[in-house]
């Protein structure tokens, strides 16, 4: 799995993101950081479910970072 999000500067949703942490939110709910892999510089974020999330980790998709 991939984890994908919106960049405010490519305007496009779905971007693969690179260097994904994982974060999460004061409400309990997970949220992936990385930088664009279209423009490389960009850094977004994307909400994910528990069980996206918990996979994401597991896979290296994404570091543990909180
Ligand atoms: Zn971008």
């Amino acid at each position: 799995m991939t984890i994908t999000g919106y960049c405010v500067v490519c305007k496009e949703k779905q971007i693969p993101m690179k260097d994904a942490e994982m974060t999460k939110t004061s409400r309990g709910g997970y949220m992936a950081k990385g930088i664009c892999t279209k423009c490389n510089k960009t850094k977004m974020c994307a909400m994910m479910s528990k069980d996206n999330a918990e996979k994401a980790m597991a896979d290296g998709e994404a570091k543990k970072a909180f």
